[in-house]
């Protein structure tokens, strides 16, 4: 027995590479990465070539000998950091982007190192006490008091999921009466909010969802009508829920009459803020939030507006008991475990074992200090505001509504085709130059692009790129379509 320890000792020893070992992948890595950052000034945003690769990685067998680290890492490189969207790039103008930042993956390789367990708090004090302390700041920012309470969850769409739950039980939500339990919120609400709906075992829940203004924004007076229309017909209005920056259009709901309205009719109000809540930090954005200090629950994202790698989104719920509440269960092999000093994050997420988040958003805020954050934000919105005047000399374009934060959308209206079928081709036509990537959206049967600036690396230069491009773009169709016309 002690002879076959040995042996396997040895084999599995390999997983444990010395200083000098450790050294050479990490250099290897390391090169590849710098590598990547120094050519992004010039990459595209997209790609749109999607074909896999000849002889591709992917289909080798996972064989018990190891690779040459050197190979590994370039052909794995080659096949993934090319293809697609390029969300690290300043290019980067569609969906919501975010970036990524270096400092945050220093972060994430520290906290991989020492593989701190920060689901617990007897289990690493100070690794909850750190995603604590983030929490409070973000609970701040949105003006919740010292009740308040929240999760670092993996993005948007599980903070949702943890916020919907949170308010589920806190209504006593059970199948007997799900389909009483009315929800409210615009077209335009995120569609993970639906899929957390679905999640939750509330898909029976009925949803109401309310028309906007022309701004993109819920329009109260119907919200009032509806919910007083529910309640006289025996339903209980459960959910309002609030956009603070629409993924489309980046509209803000009117969040301060909204809360008006939860109050006195009893409803939780929940603000998803994933994509708008970081301008928070910018001072002249501020006034746009208001009411967001008088929800019951708010999401965040700062996998977008605080550049972080993908990776992190936040919940924060304004009474922290009911979110502890939410999520209380008690397990036999947890019984050392008595959180008095402060609660863990795996007492209000489905999570146990966790990444630590923490690290990734702890080392960013202070190695770079808020100021930064706080210009790129402001820089983004004014950007936005450039972009716009600028669009709106080129003849042809026009905006669908005026950007409210930074996002921008906006079509060509050709003189004699159909603006639906132009618009879908001069997207088509952007995708196959792919120096910038934008993506679209159809608001009430009408097609337009969406240009949302919100990576920290998108500067004046990219913006009169991307002028440039659709101005180009627009005149080769308008000439191929003419010289079809004339044919
Ligand atoms: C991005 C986004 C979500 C979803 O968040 P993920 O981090 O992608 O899961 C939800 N709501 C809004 C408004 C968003 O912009």
């Amino acid at each position: 027995m002690l002879d076959k320890l040995k042996t396997l000792q040895s084999e599995a020893e390999k997983l444990e590479p010395n200083t000098v070992e450790r050294a050479k992948i990490r250099d290897l890595v390391v090169g590849y990465t710098e590598q990547f950052l120094a050519e992004l000034p010039v990459s595209k945003g997209y790609n749109n070539n999607q074909a896999p690769a000849s002889t591709s990685i992917f289909d080798e067998a996972y064989a018990d000998e190891g690779i040459d680290p050197n190979e590994l890492i370039s052909r794995t490189g080659l096949e993934v950091d090319v293809q697609g969207i390029n969300p690290a790039s300043g290019n980067h103008l569609g969906y919501v982007p975010g970036g990524g930042l270096y400092t945050s993956s220093l972060g994430d390789y520290w906290a991989d190192i020492t593989n701190r367990y920060a689901g617990i708090f007897y289990a690493n004090p100070g690794a909850v006490r750190l995603e604590n302390s983030l929490i409070r700041w973000l609970s701040e920012l949105v003006g919740y008091g010292a009740e308040s309470f929240g999760n670092l969850a993996s993005g948007g769409s599980i903070a949702n999921l943890i916020a919907i739950v949170t308010a589920r039980e806190a209504y006593n939500i059970v199948p007997a009466n799900i389909e009483k339990h009315v929800v409210y919120c615009t077209d335009h609400a995120h569609h993970c909010i639906k899929k957390a709906l679905k999640i939750a075992g509330l898909e029976s829940s009925p949803i109401r969802y309310i028309s906007m203004n022309h701004a993109g924004q819920m329009d109260i007076a119907e919200l009032e009508s509806t919910i007083t229309l529910d309640t006289k017909s025996g339903l209980i209005p459960w959910l309002l829920i609030g956009s603070a920056g629409t993924t489309d259009l980046g509209a803000i709901d009117p969040l301060s009459a909204m809360a008006d309205l939860a109050k006195d009719y009893q409803l939780w109000f929940h603000v998803d803020a994933a994509y708008g809540g970081f301008f928070l930090l910018v001072e002249d954005q501020q006034e746009k939030f208001e009411g967001i200090e008088r929800s019951d629950s708010v999401v965040l994202d700062p996998h977008k507006g605080l550049f972080i790698p993908y990776g992190l989104g936040t919940v924060l719920v304004r009474d922290g008991n009911k979110m502890k509440s939410a999520f209380a269960v008690s397990a036999s092999y947890l019984q050392d475990i008595n959180d008095v000093l402060d609660p863990s994050p795996a007492d209000v997420s489905p999570e146990l074992t966790k990444h630590f988040r923490g690290l990734r958003l702890w080392l960013p805020l202070k190695i770079h200090g808020l100021g930064p954050f706080r210009a790129a934000l402001s820089e983004k919105i004014l950007l936005a505001q450039y972009f716009t005047e600028k669009l709106l000399g080129i003849p042809g374009f026009e905006l669908q509504l005026s950007p409210e934060l930074s996002i921008v959308a906006f079509r060509y209206v050709p003189e004699d085709l159909d603006p639906n079928q132009f618009n879908q081709r001069l997207t088509q036509a952007i995708h196959e130059d792919g120096r910038v990537f934008l993506s679209t959206t159809t608001i009430d049967g009408v097609f337009v692009l969406r240009l949302a600036i919100l990576v920290f690396r998108t500067h004046i230069n990219t913006i009169d790129l991307c002028l440039e491009i659709l101005e180009q773009k627009v005149q080769i169709l308008n000439q191929q379509l003419n010289s079809k016309l004339v044919n």
